[in-house]
């Protein structure tokens, strides 16, 4: 396994892997759900790279930033443990950015307008920022991205089209944890109570497919705002039933037998997302 923090450093040692070449973009703070990201990138691949990169510019809230849960020697070890041809990517802010740590503009064909675009202001701009800084430096074969940030991987499907890159991107189902609660870094931060609570977001989830083939989207929303007004320690943040590609909201009268439901939920300070296929 080579780690390293700078560009240059791949420009000038590695900038000839033996290809294919699959790149695993994270946050760190890894968990079981990036692990099988990495798993499926080695399997596919002759070398991997895993980059760690908490990017500043997709934060809207900078409370969110300094609370982000970072452990860069354990995330090493984790990683450590596949077998393979590994390069581990850990820059500093300066190196992806310079000195001017501002988000590019980019056509994402409306796909980064809904939901967390609508909550998280210019959030899917500054993603798009570093996964084409990334795209374009290694020029990976393919790059894995996890269904948990369903959005996100539309978004970079439509970046990828707009910058005629040549990198396969690839979307990986949603790993979750025995209770049913999607894994993400920021579990890490929920209280005890908290955590407890947090698999009723995907409880509910389940209960509205349950339901999807028999009522109309407007009768699930019902259910939904019934289940936040009786559990009251949970706050929503939206929740919306989309058309798979577009990200468009479905049609109030519809039965949503092939959308898939999104749901943003806040526990104490804490937001977590999920989604789940209706079908
Ligand atoms: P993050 O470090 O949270 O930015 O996530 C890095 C990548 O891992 C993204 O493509 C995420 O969608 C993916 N990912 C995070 N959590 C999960 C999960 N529970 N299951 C599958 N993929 C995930």
């Amino acid at each position: 396994m080579n780690v390293f923090n700078s560009s240059q450093s791949w420009v000038d040692e590695f900038s000839d892997p033996i290809r294919p070449l699959g790149m695993v973009p994270t946050m760190g703070a890894l968990h079981q759900g990036h692990m099988t990201l990495i798993e499926r990138a080695l399997k596919e691949n002759n070398t991997v790279l895993v980059t760690i990169f908490i990017n500043p510019t997709q934060f809207n809230d900078k409370t969110d930033l300094e609370r982000y849960p970072q452990d860069l020697d354990a995330d090493i070890k984790k990683i450590e443990q596949f077998r393979g041809n590994i390069f581990v990517y850990t820059p500093a802010v300066e190196d992806v950015y310079g000195n001017n740590i501002t988000a590019k503009s980019f056509n994402l064909g409306g796909l980064d307008e809904p939901m967390e675009g609508v909550k998280r202001k210019n959030h899917f701009h500054g993603v798009a920022t570093v996964v084409s800084y990334f795209l374009e430096i290694f020029q990976p074969n393919r790059a894995y991205f996890g269904e948990k940030d369903f959005q996100q991987l539309r978004v970079i499907e439509q970046l990828s089209k707009a910058l005629a890159l040549n990198t396969k991107i690839i979307g990986c189902p949603i790993i979750r944890e025995p209770d049913g609660l999607a894994m993400s870094s920021r579990n890490q931060l929920l209280g005890v109570e908290d955590r407890k609570k947090a698999p009723m977001i995907f409880q509910l989830l389940q209960l509205l497919k349950a339901q999807s083939a028999l009522l109309s989207y407007r009768a699930l929303r019902e259910i939904v705002h019934d289940f936040f007004k009786k559990n009251d320690s949970l706050k929503l943040d939206y929740f919306v039933i989309c058309d798979p590609k577009t990200l468009q909201e479905i049609d109030f009268k519809q039965s949503p037998g092939t959308g898939r439901a999104f749901i943003a939920v806040y526990l104490g300070k804490i937001r977590l997302i999920d989604n789940l296929d209706m079908s």
